[in-house]
């Protein structure tokens, strides 16, 4: 597999995000561009799901935290 390159000036601003679990209402913060899978700390439940990019935020966002 081939790397893609990285360029870092176009790519978009990294964040972290208040998550709140859909199963146990616990709220978490994520790395907006996690690169392994995040899961709920109380419940186990996967709240993000890495893409290669920005992660698949299973949850819902309550807050950007810049
Ligand atoms: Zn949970």
């Amino acid at each position: 597999m081939r790397r893609r390159p990285v360029n870092l000036v176009t790519m978009p601003e990294s964040r972290f995000l208040r998550v709140l679990c859909n199963k146990c209402k616990n709220d978490q913060v994520v790395y907006s561009k996690a690169a392994t899978e995040v899961k709920c700390l109380k419940c186990g439940e996967v709240l993000a799901e890495p893409t290669g990019g920005e992660a698949l935020i299973n949850g819902k966002i309550l807050e950007v935290l810049s």
